[in-house]
Formats: C-alpha cells, structure tokens, sequence
C-alpha cells in the first residue's frame, strides 16, 4: 500500500469548515486504499496572532519563550484535524513534536530537524490509525521545544516522509505549481511534474508555493512531493509532481518564471584584488544571516583593483550598510534600490549557452534594462527595476513558450 504524508497548510485548516473539508480528502484517500499519516499548520493568521502577543512582551521570533508559545497554534490544529477525521469515522490521534520525538539542532525560531523518531508512528499506523503531527515544531536534545522557522510544517511534512518512506503531498490553496505567478501572468499553466533542483530555484527565487527548505531535504532524501489544492472536491486536484529530474518525460528549457520585488544592490568600488575583500564581506553577512544572491565580481580601471556586486532583499540593506562600512573601512560602499529579481528557471538550461544573451534580447525588446545578471546551472537572475517586473515577467513567460504549457 502506498504511503503518504498529507500536508495542510494554515488556509487548509484556517476554520473548522476547512478542516473538515481536509479531513474529507484524507478519508477519501485512505478509502482509495493509501496509508495517511498527516501533518498540519496552525490556522491560518494564528502564528502572526502569537507572535504579536510576544511581540508585546517584546519577544520576537528567536526567543525559546515565544517558540513555546508558537507551538501552540500547531498543537490546536492537531488536535481539531484528529477530531474531524474521528467525525468521519477514522481512528485518528494527534502527536506533538516531542512525542516522537522530534529532535532538532540550531537556535529558537530557526532550528533545524537533526532526526526523527518515528516507532511510535509505524505501530499506530499497523493498528489502522492515523497520526496527525504537529508540524513546524521538535525539541532539543534536553527536551526544550523549538520551531523551525516560517514555513517549517512543509519541511516536518517532508521529514516524516523522509522516515516513513513515504510520498509527501503538500495541500494549499493552489492547484499545483505554475509557470509563473497567475496574478500577472493569466496565461500562467499548471505545471504536471518538475524537478526537485528546478522547485528549489523556483522557491529561492520568489515563488512561495513551497518552503526551500523543505524541498531542500526532500531532495537529498528522495522523497517525492505533490503540491495539491485543498479548496477542491477529493480527486479534482491534478496538482504538480516534485520529483527526480529523471523521473520527468515531458523536456522544456524553462520550465518557470519567477520573481521577488524589493531587492537592492550594493556595490563596492574599487577594492584591491589582492585582498580578501570578497571572502570577507560575504562571510560578515553570512554571520549576520542577510541573504546575499546574485554577486558579480568585475576588473576595476585601476589596475588591481575590483568592483564587487550583490544584490540583497530591501528589508536587509541598512543592516548590511551599515555592518560593511563598520568593518571595512575605506571600501567606496554605495547602494541602489528600487530593484527587482526575475528569473528563469529550468532543467534545459544547461544544455544552452545562449539563454543569457536571449533574456537580455527579450528584456532589451521591452525596454528593459538588466543592472546584473547571475547564472547558476539551471537559473538565469536578473536585476531590473521595480516597475519594471510585470512587463518582464509577461515577455519572459512569452518568449520561451510558457503560454503553451
Ligand atoms: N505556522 C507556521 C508559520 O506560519 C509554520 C507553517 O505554517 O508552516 O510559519
Ligand atoms: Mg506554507
């Protein structure tokens, strides 16, 4: 019998109407013959609720007081979604993540999943009953509870699958994984399957439908994941296969356009090739965990001197600045802001040489003009303006077919 781990993110158990409903799907597809265990978020808006409460109290997200109370939302809804399948006729229990346990690593509100145990889980699910984990929580090693930053149901989802040998199907308010964001794009099309290496750049790059972490482990433990909608009917959702590259039959050089607003760029003018200066700035943001993406580094005028930039999100930049200029004195630092990120992402991409010229061909066309572009294997970033990226994103989808998919 095949086994599955059904995820429901906060919009699928966001009232007692959704979490029937989502129940309903599990039922349906224990009916069908499959082993469900199932993951679950705090209704939806209950996690911004709490940390605002904290908040108040001045805790934020990295405080172990507010991870406690963060780990309520996930407990409540554990509990309501076991009850809604009991409604229904199954045998159901509720698990929090230190009954596993679950044990995890790295500081409160980021930790980390170092393992999972999952014994108690096997005997459940022979006696025919189906667990609902808590996600997006675990515990240290001395049994204080921890969660695992935004988003981090999907990855418990893709763990417990992970230990359970099981296929994770990741429940949301979508039907699947889109060529690009409908909102800009009417003509965006559902994507059947894509790859795990093409779903991660995707999530790096904007799109929100999974969280990167997650997809991050479910690729290094081959665990195949399906994104599904839980606002419909059992059995209409097509959703979108996340699997194995090989695992793919149907071969396009793109296979999505991606973008995140609000980006700046900062650019250090002038630095001596000879120095560390580029090992040194990325290792100072990378200790003051503020995202770096999209780095070029480029021969200056002056003989042996660089010019180095990046891109950060906006929300980063004063922090950065402001952290640069303390440590290196005398770097000529300046930013600009304003800026957005799109990007191309598909498995093709490697077998072409040519896309960069061709993006900047299509951009160039609408008069768009690129401030630095970055390629990693099956990625192609640009940096544009800010209002610029609905007219990027559009021609983009255009121009390497994504309106045919
Ligand atoms: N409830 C948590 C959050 O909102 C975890 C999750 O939903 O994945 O970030
Ligand atoms: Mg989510």
């Amino acid at each position: 019998m095949t086994r599955v781990v059904a995820k429901f993110g906060g919009t699928s158990v966001g009232s007692v109407e959704r979490i029937r409903h989502s129940a309903g799907l599990v039922a349906d597809a224990a009916a069908r013959g499959e082993t469900m265990a199932v993951v679950v978020s705090a209704m939806a808006g209950e996690t911004d609720r709490i940390l605002g409460l904290a908040g108040e109290f001045g805790a934020g997200l990295g405080d172990a007081e507010t991870d406690v109370a963060l780990a309520a939302g996930e407990q409540v809804s554990s509990a309501l979604m076991a009850l809604a399948l009991r409604e229904l006729g199954l045998n159901a229990r509720s698990f929090l993540g230190w009954q596993l346990p679950v044990i995890t690593d790295g500081p409160p509100g980021a930790a980390r999943i170092a393992g999972m145990d999952v014994s108690v889980l096997e005997t459940v699910l022979e006696q025919g009953i189906v667990p609902v984990l808590a996600g997006f929580q675990g515990i240290t090693g001395e049994g204080d509870v921890r969660t695992l930053g935004r988003g981090g149901t999907d990855l418990s989802a893709a763990a417990l699958a992970a230990a359970l040998g099981a296929r994770c199907d990741i429940y949301t308010d979508v039907d699947g994984v889109y060529t690009t964001d409908p909102r800009i794009e009417p003509g965006a099309g559902r994507l059947e399957a894509i790859s795990h290496d093409e779903m991660l750049e995707l999530a790096a790059q904007g799109a929100k439908v999974l969280q990167t972490r997650s997809v991050e482990f479910a690729k290094a433990r081959g665990v195949p994941m399906r994104v599904l909608s839980s606002f419909l009917a059992a059995g209409e959702s097509r959703g979108t296969d996340v699997v194995k590259e090989t695992g793919i039959a149907e071969r396009r050089i793109v296979s999505g356009v991606a973008y995140a607003r609000d980006q700046a760029r900062i650019a250090l003018l002038g630095a001596s090739s000879r120095s560390d200066l580029a090992a040194r700035t990325f290792a100072l943001l990378a200790d003051a965990e503020i995202g770096v993406d999209m780095i070029v580094q480029a021969q200056a005028r002056t003989p042996g001197t660089v010019n180095i930039e990046f891109s950060v999100a906006h929300r980063d930049l004063d922090r950065a600045q402001a952290l640069l200029e303390g440590e290196l004195p005398g770097v000529d630092i300046s930013s600009e802001t304003g800026l957005a990120k799109v990007s191309i992402v598909g498995a093709g991409l490697r077998q072409r040489a040519d896309v960069a010229r061709s993006l900047f061909a299509v951009l160039g066309d609408h008069g768009i003009s690129v401030r630095v572009l970055a390629t990693s294997e099956i990625k192609i970033s640009a940096l544009i303006e800010n209002d610029a990226v609905e007219r990027a994103v559009r021609a983009l989808h255009a121009a390497y077919g994504l309106d045919q998919v």
